[in-house]
């Protein structure tokens, strides 16, 4: 449904478009034949906006669309409330390190043959309602796979499913299977042909965050045809559960790490759901400061990632350097967009996510006291956010008034910025140069997380709760340091004051302390945030898995 495939095309929201588009670059990186579909967005996601008390505001955002795609031959049509909508289909090539191209789909409504009301279907990522949505969703898995076949992708393997949103496809898939056979009604033998081409990753561990449409709406949005076949799968009953549908017709399934896959197992038993834990791109994400670096020790770093652990062998001093350097570029931009002035050799902590309520990004404003007496007494640190609200989520948009408000009343002793609209641009300048990434994820609601992998491969170690992929990731005062205990059955369960004692006390004896006093130490955790969790957490390695887990089986 999204992708973060450029940074100036605003075809994503957070983690899963910029997830996707990383898959996708790896994927070139490899030579790993690829296509991939999503949908045009012309207005984007959202413009964030914020006034002084951190009240939220959205506008669209225009792109200029021909600059970054090219028009297909591709056209295509589906059937949405009962009338036809035409679509037409752009395309943009990924190029990979070695010059392999993979290319992404965007389709785009935004036609006159089409009704007024089916025009804007491409429009809003994750804007409207139900209605909308589902509509969206037909576009894409319909849509898409109509799209591919009019663009001569007929010897398709794998068709990976990423989340929910794109399971229409697979219904689409088997009525392909029943035409082939000049059948009218599907068979068992149909739906095992489809679940064998089909790859399914599921993305959270919240029930609620799973695509449920009331069985009315269903039979209002979708063709007859697609409801009977949808019947015949048993996946029109009391509700049009596009997870349900997803994992019924694909023969692999997966989580994006592996305590998300656990508890993936647990809410589909008895369905078996394997674990690939989530990567980034290196080559999109590590500061330009550190490529420089990296091209004169691990010159092979950009075609293979694993290299990344031969970082090894880098001086202190020169990740230091290329450390600096992404601090006062990252602080120049800070200045530009607020007026703060963040002081170069203070402490530097960053938060930067979805301002989504499980990821409790005002844990940190837990005691001000605390805060201002650390600060005072034990060494100074400064404070970097970001993160938009989904425009229809009123406690993220509190949570940022919420911090807004602490930010006030520190405002005399500690330096806090929050940058509006945050983006992918944001993302790189931030997780490069802040001297420690937070992360405050409410155990286990974070299915992996991706920007502390991020941060990681910069040389910025983790400061955060034990969840997602930090499970994987973490080796304490190694990569990095937990808040909160790993107790003999996992992690402890999320409690908001010892939570904050625990980040303040790690603050307080352990951070601070060696950043200010203990430098060389502090600089080896940097090295080991790229050698252990930068070769491994990229997705260069989850692309290897996928081929032989999903792809080849
Ligand atoms: C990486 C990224 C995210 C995902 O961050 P998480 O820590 O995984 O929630 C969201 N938004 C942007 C712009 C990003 O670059």
């Amino acid at each position: 449904m999204e992708i973060g495939v450029d940074p100036d095309m605003p075809t994503y929201s957070g983690g899963l478009g910029v997830l996707s588009g990383d898959t996708v670059k790896a994927a070139a990186d490899l030579r790993v034949p690829m296509v991939a579909v999503t949908l045009l967005h012309r207005k984007g996601y959202c413009r964030q906006i914020l006034d002084d008390h951190g009240s939220q505001r959205e506008e669209p955002v225009d792109w200029p669309i021909q600059d970054f795609v090219r028009p297909t031959t591709a056209q295509i049509t589906v059937t949405v409330e009962g009338k036809p909508v035409h679509i037409r289909c752009w395309t943009r090539d990924t190029i990979g390190a070695t010059g392999h191209r993979i290319p992404v789909l965007f389709l785009d409504t935004d036609l006159p043959e089409n009704a007024d009301e089916h025009r804007g279907l491409t429009h809003h990522l994750y804007g409207g309602d139900h209605r909308y949505r589902l509509c969206q969703e037909q576009i894409l898995g319909v849509g898409g796979l109509r799209a591919l076949r009019a663009l001569g992708h007929n010897t398709l393997t794998r068709f990976h499913m990423n989340e929910g949103h794109a399971a229409l496809m697979a219904c689409e898939l088997l009525d392909e299977a029943t035409k082939e056979r000049n059948a009218k009604k599907i068979n068992a033998d149909d739906v095992e042909s489809v679940r064998r081409k089909c790859v399914f990753t599921t993305h959270t561990p919240v029930p609620a965050g799973h695509d449920v449409f009331p069985v009315d709406l269903a039979e209002h949005v979708l063709p007859e045809h697609t409801c009977e076949l949808l019947r015949h799968l048993e996946c029109l009953d009391g509700s049009l559960n596009m997870t349900h549908l997803a994992l019924k017709l694909s023969h692999y399934v997966n989580g994006v790490a592996r305590k998300h896959a656990e508890i993936s197992r647990e809410m589909f038993a008895p369905i078996p759901v394997d674990a690939i834990t989530n990567g980034v791109h290196a080559r999109t994400w590590i500061s330009s400061h550190l490529q420089d670096v990296l091209d004169e020790y691990v010159p092979a770093w950009r075609e293979d990632s694993y290299d990344l652990r031969n970082a090894a062998a880098i001086p202190g001093y020169k990740i230091w350097q290329a450390h600096d350097s992404a601090k006062k570029e990252f602080f120049k931009e800070v200045g530009r967009l607020t007026n703060v002035r963040m002081d170069e050799d203070v402490f530097t902590i960053g938060f930067a996510r979805r301002a989504a309520g499980y990821k409790r990004a005002d844990l940190f404003f837990h005691d001000l006291d605390t805060l201002r007496r650390i600060h005072r007494d034990v060494g100074k640190f400064q404070v970097v956010y970001a993160g938009k609200a989904h425009p229809s989520d009123d406690g993220g948009k509190d949570m940022i008034r919420r911090i807004f408000g602490a930010k006030a009343e520190l405002a005399q002793q500690i330096n806090i910025a929050y940058l509006p609209d945050y983006d992918m641009h944001l993302g790189r300048l931030m997780t490069a140069g802040v001297d420690v990434w937070l992360n405050t994820p409410e155990p286990p609601m974070e299915a992996s997380g991706t920007s502390g992998m991020k941060a990681a491969m910069n040389g910025v170690p983790s400061l955060s709760t034990l969840d997602g992929w930090w499970l994987e990731g973490w080796i304490e005062n190694t990569t990095g340091w937990s808040i909160g205990q790993m107790g003999p059955n996992g992690p402890e369960k999320a409690d908001r004051a010892r939570d904050a004692e625990t980040l303040y006390h790690k603050l307080e004896y352990i951070i601070l302390p060696l950043f200010y006093n203990e430098r060389e130490r502090f600089i080896e955790i940097m090295r080991n945030c790229i050698t252990l969790n930068g070769s491994f957490f990229n997705t260069q390695r989850m692309m290897h898995q996928y081929v032989l887990k999903a792809y080849y089986t």
